[in-house]
Formats: structure tokens, sequence, C-alpha cells
């Protein structure tokens, strides 16, 4: 099978093209697995972060991937419930302990044996791969392969991070930040809080004008000062800076909930601005989300189909992955890159 393959680690900046193409034989399934003939896989931010050592694969090469939606192409001996030619979604949530006390309280997410899709197992940037049967997820017949493939991870955890600020209808959203995780978030805002506006800050103007296509009532750049103060504020920024900004706009009482996998170190100096009374005083709260349940995978596709959210995808063909990469490096993008595989 054709696969592109991590092999090692680096700045995306000195090495152009980290992914090497490589023709591997086809995985077999586990017993407790299935192998999947993969249609397409979303390109997440959290593959800059592996390749540029944030988040370090357990072993290399690796695969990378895990916005993956194909079809059931073999089953292991004990899988039960799934048929060969349906359609399967593989996400980040690649397998948890399911003993601990994490998990035990659906916060699996927590888990500190939580092994992840395309980090520290082989991913669907590749032809076929396998995954637990109990860890793959059912694609809605309204969602194309394409439309799917982001709603597992950037709507999944974007949709986390929205529950996570306890926003009520009503309250002021802001996003800092408008990748491929905060247009789906705006989405389900205007679906879930109609009432409530969402402001965005980010520095591209062409990211502005799209959010305010999607519904923003007010989008800016991080210097510019929103209509009013925020109630929930999301970061999807690999930056500090936002970070200071939200907490100033941060109304009394508010959250803000970092959705990022990392924080690049380039702008920590703008932490030792922050200043308690200006942006911690009054019951301001911060707390970051991290990875996803298996809940909020499906809860992320249900709520897709109900409310009619779909992302904008632009698709690239596998062998292109390097390019798909360096565009999401590259910043201001509008919405979700998607590599086409079979
Ligand atoms: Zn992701
Ligand atoms: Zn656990």
């Amino acid at each position: 099978m054709h696969a592109m393959l991590l092999t090692e680690l680096g700045s995306l900046s000195a090495i152009p093209d980290p992914l090497h193409p490589a023709e591997l034989p086809v995985p077999t399934p586990a017993a407790d697995e299935l192998l999947l003939r993969v249609a397409v896989c979303g390109v997440c931010h959290t593959e800059l972060d592996e390749i540029e050592g944030r988040t370090p694969p357990h072993h290399l090469p690796v695969i990378p991937g895990h916005q993956v939606v194909g079809r059931v192409a073999a089953c292991g001996a004990k899988v039960k419930g799934w048929k060969l030619g349906e359609r399967a979604g593989a996400a980040w949530i690649h397998h948890a302990c399911e003993t601990c006390s994490y998990c035990k309280e659906g916060r699996e997410n927590l888990c500190y044996t939580f092994t992840a899709t395309g980090r520290d197992r082989n991913g669907g940037y590749a032809e076929y791969m396998t995954i637990p049967a109990d860890y793959s997820f059912r694609i809605p017949e309204a969602l194309s392969d394409a439309e799917a493939a982001p709603l597992l991870c950037a709507g999944a955890v974007g949709r986390r991070a929205l529950t996570l600020t306890a926003i009520r209808d009503g309250q002021r959203l802001g996003l800092a930040g408008f990748g491929t995780s905060a247009h789906l978030v705006l989405q389900m805002s205007r679906h879930l809080y109609p009432h409530s506006p969402v402001y965005v800050f980010t520095r591209s103007a062409e990211s502005q004008a799209f959010a305010r296509k999607l519904g923003a009532a007010w989008a800016g750049s991080y210097s510019h000062i929103p209509p009013a103060a925020v109630d929930a504020f999301i970061d999807t920024t690999p930056a500090w800076r936002p970070v200071v900004t939200a907490l100033e706009l941060l109304a009394p009482g508010g959250r803000l909930v970092i959705n990022a996998r990392s924080k690049e170190d380039a702008d920590k100096e703008a932490l030792f601005e922050l200043d308690y009374q200006v942006h911690l005083w009054r019951e301001k709260s911060l707390l970051s989300v991290a990875n996803v349940t298996r809940a909020d995978v499906r809860a992320c596709m249900e709520l897709a189909v109900e409310a009619g959210i779909r992302p904008t995808v632009r698709e690239y063909p596998l062998a292109e992955a390097n390019q798909a990469l360096q565009t999401l490096h590259a910043g201001g993008l509008t919405g979700a890159l998607v590599l086409r595989v079979g």
C-alpha cells in the first residue's frame, strides 16, 4: 500500500518535506480490530506538533493522521457489529485503559495510558490502517467522507471546548484563532446558543471575512477592541499573546478554554505581562481541553447532522501531504484540509 511516513522529527521551516512516500504491506487486523480501506484523512495541527516534537510519536517511523474515514475491508475474529464495506471512522483516541478512575467516570480523554491514532499507532496517511473496533465510529449517511473527516478531531475537540466554557445562551463567545476547529465551533455555537454573539480574533483579513460569512457578529485582529467584554473564550492558537489578550477581555466569572495540543515558545514573554487584577481577578478562570472521548466524537457527528454543520474543505491527494502540512503551517487557512486517499 502507499503510505506517507514520518521517519524523523524536525522543524517544518527547516524540512519542507517531513513525510516520505513508502510502499508497505497492508496491515493485518488483530482479533479485536477492523482493517479500514482509507478514503480520506483530515490534516490536523497536531500533526505539526508531532513532526516538530512537541508531542512526539512513541516510535518512528509512524504513519500520521487521526481524522480518517474509510470502509471496512476486514474484521478481526472477535469483532461483532461491523460489516465489510461499511463506512467507519478513526479519531485521535485509539485506546484507553477502561479501568482507571478517569475511564470509569467517562473521562477517558485523561487516561494515563491514552494512546493516540497517528502518533502512538499508525494512522490514516495511507491506503489501509487498523483500529480497535471499540474505538471506531459510524459515519452518518448525511455526511460525505470529506465532510465527516474534520469532525472526527477538529469538530469533536471543538465541541468539547465549547462545552467546557459553560456558556449559556445569550452570553458572548470569543474565538481566538480561526482555524479548522474554530470554524466548526462557530457553526455549533450559532445553533446551540442562537442569542450568543460570536467575536472572532484572527490576524488574517481573509479569515475575518470568512468568520463574518459564517455568522460572527464581529471579527478583528488582536489589537482591535470588540464591542463588549466576552463571557466565554476559546483559544486555538499556538501562541501565548492571544491568551493574555483573551484574559484581559474576559468578563467577570468568564472562562477561557485553551484548545491547543501545545504552545510554541516563541512569544512566551507575553506571559510576563500577566497582571492578577487585570487578567484573573473577579473569578476569571483558565483551563485547557485535552484529547477527546468516544462520546465527544459521536456527539459531534450527531450535532453536525442535526444542525446542518459542514466544514469548508480543501482537498489534496495523499502524495501531496507535505504541501498540505506546509499550507497549515503557513497559517491563515479558511476551513479544513483533507487528504484524498482512495
Ligand atoms: Zn487532531
Ligand atoms: Zn484509563
